[in-house]
């Protein structure tokens, strides 16, 4: 028996594991026959594989998306809102094996992974609402008789370029929002994670989905992905997450055609405890944010910023919180770091802590690749981190707390907002002045005050400067997907 199929028996539901992309509709091949493999980044051990497509796969999911663009955004925002209820009821049916193959193909604990899919469900949910409240607006006239009305439209086909660390969500994030809208959408799962992705337009094709509303595209090489996507005059909309290097790249491909671009980016997130702060509240969301996802999300902590007085107080708690962390393989019980998604990541985390070493650091906890070796490292705690060193001007993405000290809020605010980033920052304070003078000079598109897990669809999603352009969730998220049309009807004669 191949290990594939070991691997769909293990899923309740082996029809969620699929080997073939979903293309207006269909289940088929890429059109060269190509394959690539998926592996689990724990074992190392094959996943299960999928097509290798190219553009001439994608120029087929634009054209069906093309045609189901006219029906769809027909469909009264309730009738959308029905499937997408239903798609979102099958994602928490079918919860515990979306989680386990989203498991073994990014390695995050088991637990987390049963988080995100819940989470990547309420997207769905959220949007399906949200999408009946796409209200437009009169404005009065300044001319006798004339009426002025905005509409708000679709935009029209759409596509998705989605990363590896939320392999459901970023996908529900943006589709749920274009969807219920009455925007098709083409999706671009990362390489390493395509069958979460697949999953997800499976049950979405149960839901009811219509031909081409949702179309899936899976490639080993996404840059003639991309091309295909922006070379196209009928993709409106792109959407992306990922690297800031891409993402400008990606922006620079959508002027060909003027598409509206998205891009949620990298990110540098400081994380300031001041002297009259919780100490043992910051300890408790230093750890979620920090933590989650093996520190690989990109408003993860990568900085922390720690007052004088309380600086030794919060390394020693957060030292020993770190210490007892789980570490292990994602779906064995009670894991709580995972290993890390490739090797590239593995040996960024090492070039970070040794650049912070060969600078003077001081290791406080780990430092090393773990034991249990792969892409394991260990939780590091290091202190006496300067601002020009690696772990503090770029992402780690890892499993590594960077803190360094500071005298004073002008001093915390300047460190801060030294970063070409600005997407999330975090700080701890129960001086109700200080919370508002720092949060509204922090320079990013989301703060988190004393709480350290910001995520929830509810809340407009996002950062300035390097860290990206729009937001996703809540009901600014909408707009990413919508024209505005303003009428302007002539003042009546008469009557
Ligand atoms: P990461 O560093 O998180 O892997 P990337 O920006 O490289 O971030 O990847 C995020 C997504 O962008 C993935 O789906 C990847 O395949 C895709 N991607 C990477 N390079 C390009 C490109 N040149 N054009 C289009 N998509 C790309």
């Amino acid at each position: 028996m191949s290990a594939t199929n070991v691997i769909a028996q293990q899923l309740g539901n082996g029809d969620l594991l699929r080997d073939k992309c979903f293309i207006g509709g269909k289940w088929r091949p890429s059109r060269s026959g190509k394959m690539f493999r998926v592996d689990n980044p724990a074992t190392g051990d094959q996943v299960g594989e999928v097509p290798d497509c190219g553009p001439e796969d994608v120029q087929e999911a634009i054209e069906v998306a093309g045609r189901a663009f006219r029906e769809w955004r027909e469909r009264p925002a309730t009738d959308r809102a029905e499937v997408l209820r239903t798609w979102a009821r099958l994602m928490h049916e079918c919860q515990g094996d979306l989680a386990r193959l989203m498991t073994l193909e990014q390695g995050k604990p088991l637990q987390e992974a049963m988080g995100e899919v819940s989470y990547a469900a309420q997207f769905i949910e959220w949007f399906a609402e949200e999408g009946k409240r796409a209200y437009g607006d009169v404005i009065p006239a300044p001319v006798r008789g004339q009426h002025i009305v905005v509409l708000r439209q679709p935009i029209g086909v759409t596509a998705a370029i989605t990363p590896w660390n939320f392999p459901a969500a970023m996908i529900t994030r943006k589709a749920g929002a274009a969807i219920a809208c009455g925007c098709p959408m083409i999706v671009k799962p990362a390489e390493a994670t395509p069958l979460t992705a697949l999953a997800l337009a499976r049950l979405g094709e149960l839901a009811g989905l219509p031909e081409g509303v949702l179309s899936v595209v899976t490639a080993l090489k996404p840059e003639p992905i991309g091309r295909a996507l922006t070379d196209s005059p009928v993709v409106r909309a792109l959407s992306f997450t990922g690297s800031t290097e891409v993402g400008r790249k990606l922006m620079a491909q959508c002027a060909t055609h003027l598409a509206k671009v998205s891009l949620e980016l990298g990110g540098n997130a400081p994380f300031i405890v001041f002297e009259d702060a919780d100490l043992d509240a910051a300890v408790t969301g230093a750890m979620a944010s920090k933590f989650r996802n093996t520190g690989q999300t990109c408003v993860c902590v990568n900085r922390f910023l720690v007052q004088e007085k309380v600086h030794d107080a919060f390394v020693e708690q957060l030292r020993e919180a770190m210490a007892v962390l789980t570490v292990g393989n994602g779906l064995d019980e009670g894991v709580q770091q995972a290993a890390l998604i490739d090797r590239n990541a593995l040996m960024k985390v090492q070039a970070h802590v040794s650049d912070a070493l060969a600078g003077g650091a001081t290791v406080e906890l780990g430092g090393k690749v773990h034991e249990l070796g792969g892409t394991y490292f260990q939780p590091t705690l290091l202190t006496g981190v300067k601002p020009s060193m690696q772990c503090v001007r770029e992402e780690t993405f890892g499993p590594v707390s960077a803190v360094m000290k500071f005298a004073t809020e002008a001093e915390a605010i300047r460190i801060a907002n030294d970063s070409e980033y600005g997407l999330a920052a975090y700080f701890y304070s129960r001086d109700l002045h200080r919370v508002w003078r720092v949060a509204e000079q922090l320079e990013t598109g989301i703060v988190g005050v004393n709480e350290g897990i910001i995520s929830t669809p509810v809340a407009p999603f996002g950062g300035v400067k390097a860290s990206g352009i729009g937001r996703e969730g809540s009901r600014y998220g909408l707009d990413e997907y919508l024209e505005l049309k303003y009428l302007c009807m002539g003042g009546a004669q008469g009557g």
